[in-house]
């Protein structure tokens, strides 16, 4: 599960993506495995998690993406 969020955000690098949306790509059952799943990528190998427009929705919340 992580090394699928790791890989989808890796490939959207630069881009943004929020909770929601990763949830709905890799149909994952919530957002909140999504959000479990970013927090555990925050702050390693240029992953961040910040405020921000999402890529793929569009709208300003918390998003994840790799540097
Ligand atoms: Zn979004």
């Amino acid at each position: 599960m992580l090394e699928d969020v790791r890989r989808f955000v890796a490939r959207l690098a630069p881009e943004p993506a929020c909770d929601d949306r990763i949830a709905d790509r890799l149909g994952l059952p919530t957002s909140e495995q999504a959000s479990h799943e970013t927090r555990a990528l925050a702050g390693s190998e240029g992953f961040e998690r910040r405020k921000a427009a999402c890529s793929l929705c569009g709208h300003e919340r918390l998003v994840i993406r790799k540097a």
